[in-house]
């Protein structure tokens, strides 16, 4: 690339990128793109967005996995609009709300994917389109309806210019919407490349999902700003990570911490270390959830470089703190110094407090979101004196390090997913027979915290908590639907007589499910158990010992999960999330699991 000026909207990156010929993208099953190439791509994108009636003010949203032809639409739609990406995992329900509360003018869904998503914006008049990589092209060429884009004419787009919007899960029923400025996403990504010293010799392995700011920012549009490489295989499959870092050769990676657990399990063994052996990783970064201080030394001894953890949030467009690389201290435990923005810690009455004083984090700069989309109430309330109040709680040591303590925020954290407890209330409560309902967060020690919920019934009815499960699952992502429901007589009250969230799982004795490694010789007591059981033996290629023997420790990995549940998907019908796995890895698991998926079709029918 010719010219390292820092560009202030990603048109001026894609301006930039358009002068490079270093590679800008590898992934799975398509050639190299350059610099250029994937300028290109985007641009062509941008056009082909003008040809159909898309304007500057328009959205347009994107539902595709990770994929070359995902970044291109990101980067083209970001440029020519404001885009959208959305959560492939989402049900039917969540994209009719979603789709209703954007309006997008477009939808670009990949066009290889079955989600409801087409349905939900047919059902609502948005024309949609399908992108996909054209044949024979360059990585990162892009198809929309089967033909390639072939627009030339990059837009212009200023700094404060929408380019993305995301939701929150925000702490109220319905999710807020961010706004983030071209401004915004190339301030944080000027950041992130300073925290990290990212250079053009930099490769950087894209895990994080690209619907999320922590992959949009941190593992796309940072490297691509320091002119690097970013490597985009369609996911993080535990199983094949190993692989990647041999054949990709990354130089840095970043994830959440159930990521990072699941890659030292993987790097562990002979083979693992030899394929880890062939990348040079300076170092791995982690964000969006608490790392634990142990996970750290399993990080650094097992792969061998220095872990940075920093903390990010949508509202911020991702990076507000990081631990430095070194020389500099690195302190486990904390999230860093200020990298970017402004932090400072204030109190309830909106004074800023001395260092050692735990209070709210406050934030600002440049990086940071004007408010919430349409939302001057909640636009007022989180900004004090100019400061945006991030709802979480902290503290600043002598050498300003950040640790942080709590959260303000209802907000539960499962493995870097966030879920408003209220909007499990809101759909527990739909359902006829029950009188009340409350959501809160238990602490797991995989996932951080896991989900659960407390429910009183209407006099006379019933339901059990497997029923409602199936009720949630069938309006919800599968990560929302909580583990565990207590059906209760009343829900413990604080002592303010108000209902509180906190303490809850203490008080109702609610623990995570943790499952058993092995031992177990329990015999499979319903048909699905008998199928689950026979798809794994078949794929395993060993006996089954027990329905509460761990899949993991039986040699099974991601990949083989995906096969089960393509196997599962032909025999039922039915679309088992992979993150089924993870949650409860047993056979009497995930027979569970799939009577709650297929009840809860029945609830869809
Ligand atoms: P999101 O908007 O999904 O990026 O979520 C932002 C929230 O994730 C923050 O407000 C924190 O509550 C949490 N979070 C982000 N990074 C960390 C971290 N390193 N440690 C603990 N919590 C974190």
């Amino acid at each position: 690339m010719k010219n390292p000026i820092l560009p202030a909207t990603i048109g001026g990156l894609l301006e930039l990128l358009q002068t490079g010929d270093g590679a800008a993208l590898e992934s799975l099953d398509a050639p190299t793109a350059s610099h250029a190439d994937l300028a290109t791509a985007a641009i062509s994108v941008a056009g082909e967005l003008r040809a159909r009636g898309v304007a500057r003010g328009d959205r347009v949203a994107i539902v595709s996995p990770n994929s070359a032809s995902m970044v291109s639409a990101f980067l083209g739609a970001a440029t020519a609009a404001t885009c959208a990406p959305l959560n492939p995992a989402y049900g039917r329900s969540e994209f009719d709300f979603f789709l209703g509360d954007l309006k997008p003018k477009l939808l670009l869904v990949d066009a290889a994917l079955d989600t409801p998503a087409r349905n939900a914006a047919q059902a609502r008049n948005i024309a949609v389109a399908e992108v996909g990589r054209a044949q024979n092209a360059v990585s990162g060429f892009v198809t929309v309806d089967g033909t390639v884009a072939n627009g030339t004419q990059l837009p212009p787009c200023s700094p404060d210019d929408v380019a993305l919007v995301l939701h929150t899960s925000g702490t109220t029923s319905r999710p807020k919407i961010v706004p983030l400025s071209h401004r915004n996403l190339m301030t944080s990504a000027h950041n992130i490349g300073a925290t990290l010293s990212l250079s053009a010799a930099d490769r950087s392995l894209t895990i994080m999902p690209l619907f999320h700011i922590h992959g949009l920012v941190a593992a796309l549009l940072a490297p691509l700003a320091a002119g690097g490489t970013i490597i985009v295989p369609p996911g993080f499959l535990a199983s094949e990570f190993a692989g990647w870092l041999a054949r990709f050769r990354p130089t840095w990676y970043s994830a959440v911490p159930t990521m990072h657990q699941a890659i030292v399990q993987r790097l562990s063994t002979a083979d693992g270390r030899a394929l880890r052996a062939k990348a040079p990783l300076r170092f791995v970064r982690s964000s969006s959830a608490a790392l634990a201080p142990a996970t750290i030394r399993d990080i650094e001894a097992v792969v061998g470089v220095p872990v940075i953890e920093a903390y990010g949030m949508t509202e911020a467009a991702h990076q507000m703190t990081s631990n430095p690389l070194p020389p500099a201290i690195r302190k486990p435990g904390t999230v860093g110094i200020a990298a970017g923005p402004e932090v400072a810690i204030m109190s309830s009455g909106g004074a800023i407090l001395p260092i050692g004083e735990l209070g709210e984090v406050v934030i600002r700069g440049l990086n940071v979101a004007a408010g919430y989309l349409d939302n001057p109430e909640a636009s007022n309330a989180a900004f004090t004196a100019g400061w945006f109040r991030t709802g979480d709680q902290g503290v600043l040591d002598a050498d300003r390090y950040l640790t942080l303590t709590g959260r303000l925020k209802e907000l539960i954290n499962r493995a870097g997913e966030k879920i408003a407890p209220l909007e499990v209330d809101g759909v527990l409560a739909d359902h006829p027979a029950v009188a009340q309902a409350i959501c809160f967060g238990i602490s797991h020690p995989i996932l951080g915290e896991d989900v659960a919920a407390a429910v009183v019934l209407k006099p006379g009815m019933t339901v059990t908590p497997r029923g409602l499960r199936e009720f949630v699952a069938a309006r919800l992502a599968y990560f929302k639907v909580p583990r565990q429901i207590r059906i209760v007589d009343r829900i413990p009250v604080g002592a303010t007589g108000k209902l509180q969230r906190r303490g809850l799982a203490e008080q109702l004795d609610i623990q995570a499910e943790v499952p058993v490694i092995s031992g177990d010789t329990t015999a499979p007591s319903s048909p699905l158990e008998e199928i689950v059981s026979a798809a794994w033996s078949d794929l395993l290629g060993r006996d089954i010992p027990g329905v509460h023997e761990n899949f993991f420790a039986l040699g099974g990995d991601s990949m083989l999960a995906a096969r089960i549940v393509s196997r599962l998907r032909e025999s039922l019908r039915v679309e088992l999330p992979l993150l089924a796995f993870f949650d409860t890895p047993t056979v009497a698991g995930i027979a569970s699991e799939l009577g709650v998926l297929l009840g809860a079709e029945g609830e869809h029918g």
